[in-house]
């Protein structure tokens, strides 16, 4: 039968695919490079005949070490911003295809037009701005502190407080980085690669306190016995997605996609699936 015959490649397919990834060991978010499709063209690709737009690809830079926004699902990308992607893709009709990345490399990939947009939990700041434009925001992020039960921090102000030497760990070149270094200096602050890398350096005594996004705090803690999160908090934030800089068509199109999914709830829908 024909439909059998394409099943059957299909599988073999995907079968191809799940031996080349564990020949690679892809789901260790420190390898870099990795791809993952995701076609979102089905919805608009009838209403697009004479053209080829729907065929054609977007790409996505991220860091998916980042949950509940973007991680890992055995070999695929998932979380909010893999599916307000997806949703943004469609849109434009096109297909979502999103890099795997360290967070510190994102900014340079959309500078030199080797992705076409970057969105990774990633605040809007000035220092980025000089570099990169953002969309109009998505979602809000807090910046807390993990510490160890039990700990000698209790609020932030310990943190400041004259004398203090506790040390903190980053995630390399995000907002918590900045900050903490800015406010601590070098010398307190260790830079992990990623999160996961921070919270693994606090369990086992090497750094006092891990500052961090909220919801990969949650999911971190959660994970890992013996962590809590402050109350006091160390930040407020807005997540947004960046371009090259002058690329205003694209930006205008993502806008207009963020406003829309905005409105009809696709968004909310999105953020309630992951985050409780
Ligand atoms: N919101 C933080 C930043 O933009 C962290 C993002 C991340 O680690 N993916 O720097």
């Amino acid at each position: 039968m024909k439909f059998t015959k394409i099943l059957s490649i299909v599988l073999a397919i995907m079968m191809l695919f799940t031996f080349v990834s564990c020949g690679s060991g892809s789901t260790d978010a420190k390898d870099t490079d990795t791809e993952t499709a995701v076609d979102t063209s089905a919805d608009t690709a009838a209403d697009t005949e004479g053209d080829n737009e729907a065929t054609d690809t977007i790409v996505m830079a991220t860091n998916a070490a980042f949950p509940p926004y973007e991680f890992y699902e055995g070999e695929n990308i998932v979380g909010i911003d893999a599916e307000i992607a997806a949703a943004i893709a469609a849109k434009l009709g096109k297909t979502l295809v999103i890099e795997d990345m360290e967070f510190s490399s994102i900014i340079t990939a959309v500078q030199s037009g080797s992705v076409d947009f970057g969105m990774a939990g990633m605040t809007i700041t000035e220092d980025r701005l000089l570099e990169v434009d953002f969309s109009s925001s998505y979602a809000n992020g807090v910046q807390v502190v993990i510490v160890k039960e039990g700990s000698a921090i209790t609020t932030v102000d310990d943190l400041f407080a004259e004398g203090a030497t506790y040390k903190v760990g980053v995630q390399l070149g995000t907002t918590g980085d900045s900050y903490a270094s800015g406010d601590f200096g070098t010398d307190r602050v260790t830079q992990y690669a990623t999160g996961n890398e921070a919270v693994l350096a606090l369990a086992g005594g090497d750094v006092d306190c891990v500052i961090i996004d909220n919801e990969p705090a949650k999911a971190y803690v959660a994970a890992n016995e013996g962590l809590i999160i402050l109350e006091s908090t160390y930040a407020d934030e807005d997540y947004a997605i960046c371009v090259q800089k002058g690329n205003s068509e694209l930006l205008a199109q993502i806008d207009a996609a963020i406003l829309e999914l905005t409105a009809d709830g696709t968004i909310d829908g999105i953020v309630a699936k992951y985050i409780k």
